[in-house]
């Protein structure tokens, strides 16, 4: 829940508007993983009878893993929010004076959420076998992965294969 107080925008003329400045630790929304603060901003407008209406949008990061090393990345935010909170009856709406505006920020970080985070486009990601960053080198299993016919060959005419 991020709850933000309208009673005091719901008393005033029809068309005001009233500022959001939120920051939102990590600790306070663990489940979208976020690397620092987010800062949410953007503007409410009292609707009267039809509700308020919120604009927000999001700025910050979100720390994800590389999809083949996982080294951490730092995914940067930067989406928008749009949502018309009723009075009763529908959903989103204002309760108890109230709008809670984490389903808008939950949306926002999900539509920018890549389907594949990368450390970089080209990243060679890490070794199946030995589980070395080949980003940092060709480990030394690469020189052995070869047609298994070759290496069994290979095992044949280097008796030191054996020894491993
Ligand atoms: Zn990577
Ligand atoms: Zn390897």
């Amino acid at each position: 829940m991020l709850g933000v107080a309208v009673s005091a925008l719901r008393r005033r003329e029809v068309g005001a508007q009233e500022e959001i400045d939120l920051r939102v630790g990590p600790d306070v929304l663990p489940e979208l993983g976020l690397a620092g603060d987010l800062h949410v901003e953007g503007r409410m407008i009292n609707l009267g009878t039809e509700g308020v209406e919120v604009a927000i949008t999001v700025d910050g990061a979100i720390a994800r893993e590389c999809a083949r090393c996982l080294a951490p990345v730092t995914v940067p935010l930067d989406a928008s929010s749009e949502e018309t909170f009723g009075l009763s009856g529908s959903w989103p709406s204002v309760v108890e004076d109230t709008v809670d505006v984490q389903p808008m920020v939950n949306e926002a970080v999900l539509l920018e959420e890549p389907l594949r985070v990368l450390c970089r486009p080209d990243c060679a990601g890490i070794c199946p076998t030995c589980g070395k960053d080949l980003n940092e080198g060709p480990c030394a299993c690469a020189a052995e992965e070869i047609d298994p016919r070759f290496a069994q060959l290979k095992r044949l005419l280097d008796p030191r294969e054996e020894k491993r």
